[in-house]
């Protein structure tokens, strides 16, 4: 470290092993392609936001009913980010303090559900998410969760079985919503459904809340007595959650966030997500967020080409799920080959897998990174030609140095946001 960074960077100064993390980690992000499909670079003006003196501030309550003094400027914080997120989606409440998408949905569950209580979600090997009732998971743990999937011969949602299930197990919840699903939901047949057995509807859009911020997808808000989202992956902006409902559930929803689930709300992070929905009620982010899809499209595409199965046979969102089975890989060993040359993505389990978690048949692709550092349709082809170039040659280092170097390069045309 220079002697004239030690004096401009107070973490440098204080911390050198921290701050090295973080310089390794920006060039990790500026240096490689990030296809993660659940992450994003937000912008600077939301890592800003986030990395301020708001972090000092207890607050817990709710805007003019605090227990602590001096919360002022963070109530009119909270405020803005509630109003946003109501008129960005529609909704008629939002609480946006819960401090992550597992938070916003443990909220929902313990304003509905009991111990014990039987909630119907979509099966994580087919798209679901821990939250969604897997077994190690606090969901898995209080309550009942029945689980539907896909349909084997198409990977669509199988109605027939969300009904079936719903009428005979009653479940006082059903959850819509994925990780892993490349199609749009329809929201309104689970709301039939729900209705049709007397349970409550959650939607969980927490990957696509992006595309329905930009009325690309259907807005589960409609019809949903709940909706939880994270505001990190489509959404753009920092780690966080939220959870938005009709007026009826307002007061049990924010009882059960503060005091039930959590003291103090992070303001800095509260913040930050109101600088998030202030950026995605812009003309520009829905211009992004279509160029995400379209991008995921000729990605696909390129893929399809290649000799990769997709699951489902395509993308109609900023994902896809890749068999690489198809051309004789496995999830692990397309991950770290991919990893090796700069490309990230995660193993993934593919629906009817019959392989193991650890190392399943498939990897999980998205496009929502790539496509906030200004890349198009053509960048796209590209990316996918490197996917493929590493995917025929998995073990060979001279590919993967070679692709490295070339993304290096070609990503220097993209800056990342907040990184010089
Ligand atoms: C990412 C995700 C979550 C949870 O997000 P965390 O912020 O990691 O807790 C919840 N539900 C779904 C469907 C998700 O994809």
């Amino acid at each position: 470290m220079s002697a004239d960074l030690a004096t401009t960077s107070p973490l440098a100064a204080t911390d050198p092993d921290i701050w090295n993390v973080i310089q390794q980690e920006q060039g990790r992000q500026t240096n490689g392609l990030e296809l993660i499909a659940s992450e994003n670079y937000t912008s600077a003006a939301i890592l800003q936001a986030a990395g301020t003196v708001l972090t000092n501030k207890y607050a817990e309550g709710y805007p003019g009913r605090r227990y602590y003094g001096g919360c002022e400027y963070v109530d009119v914080a909270e405020s803005l980010a509630r109003d946003r997120a109501c008129q960005l989606f529609g909704a008629e409440h939002a609480n946006v303090q819960p401090h992550a998408g597992s938070q916003a949905n443990m909220a929902v569950y313990m304003s509905v559900l009991k111990p014990g209580d039987t909630f119907l979600a979509m099966n994580l090997a087919h798209g679901g998410h821990l939250t969604h009732g897997m077994h190690l998971n606090f969901s898995g743990q209080l309550y009942n969760a029945v689980h539907y999937g896909v349909r084997e011969d198409d990977h669509r949602i199988d109605f027939d079985q969300v009904a079936k299930l719903a009428r005979e197990h009653k479940p006082a919840l059903i959850v819509a919503g994925a990780s892993a699903y490349p199609r749009e939901i329809e929201h309104p047949r689970f709301a039939e459904i729900a209705e049709e057995v007397g349970a409550k509807l959650m939607v969980d859009m927490a990957h696509y809340s992006g595309l329905v911020a930009a009325g690309i997808h259907d807005n589960p808000v409609k019809v949903a007595d709940f909706v939880t989202s994270t505001t990190h992956k489509t959404l753009r902006g920092p780690r966080s959650g939220m959870v938005l409902c009709r007026e009826q559930y307002a007061k049990d929803v924010d009882k059960t966030v503060f005091p039930g689930l959590q003291g103090g709300p992070l303001m800095h992070v509260v913040a930050a997500k109101a600088v998030c929905f202030h950026e995605a009620l812009q003309p520009q982010f829905k211009t992004y967020a279509e160029q995400i899809v379209a991008n995921a499209r000729v990605l696909a595409e390129t893929l399809i080409a290649g000799g990769i199965r997709l699951a489902s046979g395509g993308t109609d969102n900023h994902l896809m799920l890749c068999d690489v089975t198809a051309i004789d890989l496995t999830g692990k060993i397309a991950e770290n080959a991919l990893d090796r040359a700069g490309i990230t993505v995660n193993k993934n389990m593919i629906p009817y897998d019959a392989r193991k978690p650890l190392d399943p048949s498939g990897i999980r692709i998205g496009t929502a990174a790539l496509t906030t550092r200004g890349m198009k349709e053509d960048a796209m082809r590209k990316v996918g030609a490197w996917i493929l170039d590493v995917l025929k040659a998995p073990e060979d280092e001279a590919v993967a140095q070679r692709v490295r170097g070339e993304i290096a390069e070609f990503a220097r045309d993209y800056p990342v946001p907040g990184i010089d």
